[in-house]
Formats: structure tokens, sequence, C-alpha cells
């Protein structure tokens, strides 16, 4: 069995033929390996884009990749996909959270009509697979690659970030140092199904209709921190950001809460979840935010003033 570590470089650029934002991939970079975890073959092409003119200056940024270096490639989309279902032949595509895969769809179905990577067999999300590893998993924030090399303490000077190939290399050697082959067996998936697609494809949301029926409302309640009894609600919910938002009293301590909850549609689930935060709380901190923000202004009129002197004796002689 080999695993493929792909990483991807995209520049966002706007499609006439589809009228919307497309992330068009301007280098693929990939690791090969055995299955003892030994690179065998690696791979790296720019590609000259075809929907977007010039490189956002954020990505030249990033990638330090120019925009003569992806014309003189004089290599297309179509070719280097071709290329690369050589290198990945039957083996485990692995990459560094979905985005990649994400966009490799987004790209494939650009030029070929259709979300379904026929050549795509085994998928696993590399990052899910050390988070649960390293056992950092964390629903709200995603584990980045170079923080996971510096928790696992990958020596990384050598190679450059944000450039495919070298990205692809760091994330193998994450791989490596966390590679239990069970494990990792036990998180791939099998890509040749619908429900790969759906499953992948699904964007998590909050919910902001309370009438929505994945909503159990039998949940929206909140218990006393202080002597665990359910507490009444003292005001209607309303939305503020992403949760639902109401006023709670206990009987029996008569402290005040505010109760936050939100809902977050997943393909497979409904994540709840609940908050408490004493109002006498919420009160010291708009206090505290009130005064800071007044000191900062004092402090503003300070730094100008020190800034106009010193500019009056900087003034050059004539
Ligand atoms: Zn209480």
């Amino acid at each position: 069995m080999n695993y493929i570590i792909l990483d991807l470089e995209w520049n966002t650029a706007f499609s006439n033929k589809k009228q919307k934002y497309v992330n068009e991939i301007i280098e693929f970079g990939a690791v090969k390996t055995d299955e003892n975890l030994e690179i065998i073959e690696t791979f790296s092409m720019l590609i000259t884009p075809q929907i977007g003119k010039k490189l956002n200056s954020r990505v030249k940024e990033l990638t330090h990749i120019t925009n003569e270096e992806l014309t003189s490639a004089h290599n297309t989309f179509s070719h280097t996909l071709k290329c690369f279902e050589k290198f990945l032949g039957k083996g485990v595509l692995l990459t560094w959270s979905t985005s990649d895969i994400l966009t490799l769809i987004e790209n494939y179905n650009y030029y070929y009509h259709t979300e379904k990577l026929p050549f795509l067999s085994k998928y696993c999300n590399l990052q899910a697979y050390c988070e649960k590893m390293l056992g950092v998993y964390n629903r709200s924030s995603q584990l980045g690659l170079s923080a996971c090399a510096e928790i696992l303490e990958i020596e990384n000077e050598c190679l450059s970030k944000h450039r495919a190939k070298d990205d692809a290399i760091m994330s193998f050697y994450c791989l490596k140092k966390l590679f239990d082959e069970p494990k990792l067996r036990s998180m791939t998936e099998l890509a040749l199904t619908e429900d790969f697609y759906k499953k992948i494809t699904f964007k998590s949301r909050f919910i902001t209709d309370i009438n929505n029926p994945n909503i159990d409302k039998s949940l929206m309640f909140f218990d006393c921190p202080k002597c665990k009894e359910k507490m009444s609600q003292k005001t209607h919910w309303s939305i503020k950001g992403k949760s639902f938002a109401s006023n709670f009293t206990c009987n029996n301590c008569k402290e005040e809460y505010l109760g936050k909850i939100s809902f977050k549609l997943r393909y497979d689930e409904t994540a709840v979840n609940k908050k408490l935060v004493s109002i006498e709380k919420i009160k010291k901190e708009q206090e505290r935010i009130k005064f800071q923000k007044e000191k900062g202004k004092v402090e503003k009129l300070k730094n100008t003033n020190v800034k106009n002197k010193s500019k009056k004796n900087t003034v050059k002689q004539p």
C-alpha cells in the first residue's frame, strides 16, 4: 500500500464563465511512500492559470511564486492531473485538512463538470488523524500544520512554508511521527461512494432560526452552576451572533446569568454548545472595557503631544 500526501497552492480568481470566484490551483506538490512510510517518489508541478490572469499579492507573498514562473511553466491543470493520477495509482490520498481536496474537487468540477474524482479510491484527512493521535481534537479550532510540526519537534528550517512540495513533506514528517497503521486505516474513507462526496462537501453551519426542526428545544434550559437547580428563564430567546441568548435566574441563589446556546448543523449531527455567564461578571467586564477605552484615549493624547514635540525637534535647519 502506498500513501500519497498531496498539498496544493491556489489563487482566487474571478471566473467569467461561472460568474463567481474560483480557487484556481497553481501548484501540485506531493510525496509518495511505501507501506513502511519511506518516501519513494516526490511530485512537484506548477500550473499556468487559465482563469485568473494575475496572482493576488497575498498568494505571491505567501508562496513567493511569480506570474513569470507560472507563465513559463506552460502547463495546464488537465496535464498535471494526468501526471498526478499516475503518481497516485491505487494508493491512499492524504491531505492536511479537507480544504485541499475540496479545492481539487472544485477545479475538477470546473473543467470536467462533475464533483467526483474518478481516480480517487481512498482518502484520509491527515489533520484529523494527527489531532486524534495527539489528543488535541477540537471542533471549533483546527490544528495547523506548522503548529503540529512544532508540537512534534520537527525541524523544518530547510523547508519553505506554503510551497506545495515542502508542505507535503512537512505533513509527511507529522504522519511519520504519529504513524499507527491500524488507526490510520480506521480513519481512511472509501472515496468511491456517493456518501463520501456528500459528507466532504457538506458545509457545516450554525442554525439561527429557532423553528428549525434540527433544534432540540428540550435542551434550551440552564441549571444553576452553584446549587444545580433548574433556573427560570427571564427573557425571550434572541439571536446573539451565532447563538440564542436569554437571561436566567436561580430562585435559590438569586443570581442572574446570561445563557447562550448554539446549534451547529454538521453532516452527521447537530452539535450543541451551552455557555453561562453571570450578569455581574458581564457588567464588570463592560466597566473594565470602558475604563480601558478612556485610558487609551488619554494615552493617545499624550503620545500625540510627544510626537509633535519630537517632530519639532527634528525639523531641519534651513
Ligand atoms: Zn442556585
